[in-house]
């Protein structure tokens, strides 16, 4: 499904990874750790489509991944994914609305009306049919990052990919998350990619945890590494069966 092949992203003369391969099925959920500053949201720009590799290829069925951001990937951020002008269901609606509309303009009538039933079932989905009227100021951290996922899945993406979604939550609040994006993943057998500090949230939710490490070539250099994935580790078979 993806593959990176022999993959480099470089600013400057600053290697941030070299050599990364990697085949992923769909369908996998993988979690990715490593110290701060290797490369994890980097790689996960790269498969959202915002930067393109300095060298390698990065493969989605075999063809180059497209390089602009689409709606076959959604994407969650550690936080300010939402648009705080706008109410929670106009949040997730206009997601739906804007690839039909390009020009600036607003979809009316019947369009519309199924842009927001569908937005609002989404929204029901991960508990938050109770704030459809609300701002995503009046809601909780973790309520604004379900609100943060509604709008990524309503797209019906094949991909998702989350950088550090829960970092900012409290640990009983995060429980709940891992329940709820497991579920999701469930039932739509999406390809997970997620950033994470925890590495028990990476071990407990991944089919597959990637260990991303820099490998130091000259020590009097400081820009002369570049991080690889060092360790790709199959977790939880049960899960990975249903993947
Ligand atoms: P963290 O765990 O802290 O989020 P990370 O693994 O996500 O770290 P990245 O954000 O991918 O790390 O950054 C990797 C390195 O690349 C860092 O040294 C960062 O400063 C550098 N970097 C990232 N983007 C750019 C850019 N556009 N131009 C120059 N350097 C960049
Ligand atoms: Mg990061």
């Amino acid at each position: 499904f993806i593959e990176a092949r022999n993959l480099w992203q470089e600013y400057g003369d600053l290697v941030v990874l070299e050599r990364l391969n990697i085949k992923v099925d769909e369908g996998e959920f993988c979690t990715l750790v490593g110290a701060s500053g290797c490369g994890k949201s980097t790689f996960l720009r790269m498969l959202l489509g915002q930067e393109r590799p300095s060298r390698g290829e990065l493969l989605l069925n075999g063809q180059a991944l497209p390089n602009e951001p689409d709606p076959s990937r959604g994407v969650v951020f550690q936080r300010y994914s939402v648009f705080p002008h706008l109410s929670v269901l106009d949040n997730v609606a206009l997601g739906l609305e804007l690839p039909r509309s390009p020009v600036l303009g607003r979809l009316f009538g019947a369009a519309k009306r199924e842009a927001r039933e569908r937005a609002a079932e989404i929204l029901t989905k991960v508990g938050l049919g109770h704030a459809l009227n609300k701002y995503p100021s009046a809601l909780s951290g973790g309520m604004q990052q379900r609100l943060a996922i509604a709008q990524a899945v309503v797209m019906q993406p094949r991909m998702l990919l989350l950088d550090e979604p829960f970092g900012a939550l409290d640990p009983g609040i995060r429980k709940d998350m891992h329940a709820l994006l497991l579920e999701l993943w469930q039932e739509t057998r999406l390809t997970v990619f997620m950033v994470t500090h925890d590495l028990s949230e990476g071990f407990s939710l991944g089919t597959r945890l990637l260990v991303f490490d820099k490998v130091r070539h000259d020590p009097q250099a400081p820009n002369a590494y570049g991080a690889r994935i060092t360790y790709d580790i199959p977790l939880n078979e049960a899960r990975r069966a249903q993947a």
